[in-house]
């Protein structure tokens, strides 16, 4: 057996993939580049970075997210493929420019998949497995194989099926609680099973994939680490289908504060955590709830009197981790108003903001400065916002000059808007609403005349205090079909 790295727990995101593939979780093909940098960063050993066969655009953001973030030292980069081989060679085109590249390939195992969704019987099953592990690997080096929805699948016929992939080539077999049914103890039981029981299983990587339907994933993925998982597939935030993937910053936080009692650890960049938190929320415009463990804004707080007098006293007594190691001690910005483009540039440069050109440099400078006038303290977080809010901003169609609204309790929302539409003339129109932001919206729509109904407005803080940056998001739904997410920045 090869000792060499059994106590590294190898980190593969899947943000870009699974939980990209949520409803409200679609990103742009800049935003995916992004965070793929950052994740980078954080230094996950492999980007799962999409589906390519899922559309051109996808294709197109895996092939990119390869060429630019896959470097000979940077991550593995992964691309998902069903059990055809058509998928297969959309994959295996889109890695192409990275340095580490893995095919993934998968192909459900349970008995309810294969009667009601794939109507094969388990032998054919087992053919296409060890048909299409066999065509990937004459590929790639790296094959990964995932028997979907493992966690309801018959063990014995788990083990057969694992087994075909790793006699056909696969070098890693993760293994899907696809609907996030199991428990802990079940999860771990059927790693160790497949762990004693399937041949050849010695020289390859077992993995964990655990959803969070019943609140499990996170608790499921170290129970697989325990029994034998060297890989653990998550997400930032936990962003995925349903009630989401295990959540990346909880499964690393927990190997790195009992890497003892797991025996393992992984090369995870954990002061990098908060941010790749912040990044994503603010991209797909959900925001991470204050209670969230390791990133939320209240998972160093103490509250309680007895707490606050024993942290004072000693910081470990009420303390496991320490905000800092996860990068949540706010990283303060030691510039202010007075500060100059030379120390803003180092800033930006140390918190691994690379800015398109000078024009972007420009604007983000100058919307430092109006907020220097504002806001006292300015912080890291303000920065991302200011540098998220400035990209967001490059495909403006009409530009807003002029709103103003009435409301209040007996009055009639009302609104009036006055817009630049693109061709440069100035568009007035006014509306009632249920609420001043439904008017707003309903006067905008009666200039751009594009039917479409709000479903979501949200405004979150970013940082504290009546000074804070806030974030904006707008979802609306055009003829019954949810746009992206339209964030904005104040
Ligand atoms: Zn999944």
């Amino acid at each position: 057996m090869d000792t060499s790295g059994v106590d590294h727990v190898r980190i593969f995101d899947t943000t870009l993939r699974d939980g990209e593939q949520a409803p409200g979780c679609t990103m742009t093909l800049e935003e995916k580049l992004e965070v793929a940098r950052q994740l980078a960063r954080l230094k996950v050993d492999i980007i799962e970075a999409g589906f390519p066969a899922a559309s051109p655009g996808d294709w197109a953001a895996v092939h990119e997210i390869a060429r630019e973030v896959g470097t000979p030292d940077g991550p593995v980069i992964a691309a998902l493929a069903r059990a055809n081989s058509g998928d297969i060679d959309k994959a295996w085109t889109a890695i192409q420019p990275a340095a580490k590249k893995r095919i993934h390939t998968f192909m459900s195992t349970s008995d309810i998949h294969l009667e009601h969704q794939f109507r094969k019987t388990r032998e054919q099953a087992l053919v296409l497995i060890r048909d299409m592990v066999t065509y990937a690997r004459s590929l790639c080096e790296d094959v990964e194989f995932s028997p979907m929805d493992a966690g309801r699948t018959d063990p014995a016929y788990l083990r057969e099926a694992v087994a075909v992939a790793v006699a056909a080539g696969a070098t890693t077999l993760n293994i899907p609680d696809t609907v996030g049914y199991l428990t802990p103890d079940e999860y771990g039981a059927m790693i160790r099973d497949l762990y004693e029981n399937v041949p050849g299983i010695e020289n390859c990587i077992l993995s964990t994939h655990c959803h969070d339907d019943l609140g499990v994933a996170v608790a499921n993925s170290l129970a697989g680490v325990r029994n034998g998982a060297r890989q653990v597939e998550c997400t930032i935030n936990g962003i995925g289908e349903r009630a989401g993937n295990a959540s990346l910053e909880e499964v690393v936080m927990a190997i790195h504060t009992r890497g003892q009692f797991y025996g393992a650890q992984t090369q995870i960049e954990t002061q990098e955590l908060a941010r790749s938190s912040r990044l994503v929320s603010s991209f797909i415009g959900v925001p991470v709830p204050p209670n969230k463990a390791i990133v939320g804004a209240n998972a160093f707080a103490h509250e309680s009197g007895i707490h606050q007098d024993g942290v004072l006293k000693h910081r470990q007594t009420y303390e496991i981790m320490s905000a800092e190691t996860v990068g949540l001690d706010g990283n303060e910005l030691v510039l202010g108003k007075h500060s100059g483009r030379h120390a803003f540039r180092n800033k930006l440069h140390a918190m691994g903001i690379e800015l398109e050109n000078e024009e972007e440099f420009q604007h983000i400078f100058t919307r430092f400065k109006e907020l220097c006038d504002r806001k006292k303290r300015v912080d890291d977080r303000d920065i991302e916002a200011l540098v998220a809010g400035e990209r967001q901003h490059t495909h403006e169609l009409y530009k807003l000059e002029h709103v103003q609204y009435t409301s209040g309790s007996g009055l009639i929302p009302t609104a009036t808007i006055r817009l630049i539409d693109p061709d440069g003339r100035v568009r007035t129109d006014s509306s009632q609403g249920t609420g001043p932001v439904d008017a707003i919206y309903q006067a905008i729509n009666r200039v751009v005349q594009r039917p479409n109904e709000l479903i979501e407005f949200a405004i979150n803080a970013i940082t504290e205090g009546l000074d804070a940056v806030a974030e904006v998001t707008v979802r609306i739904r055009e003829q019954g079909v949810p746009g992206g997410n339209g964030g904005a920045r104040t």
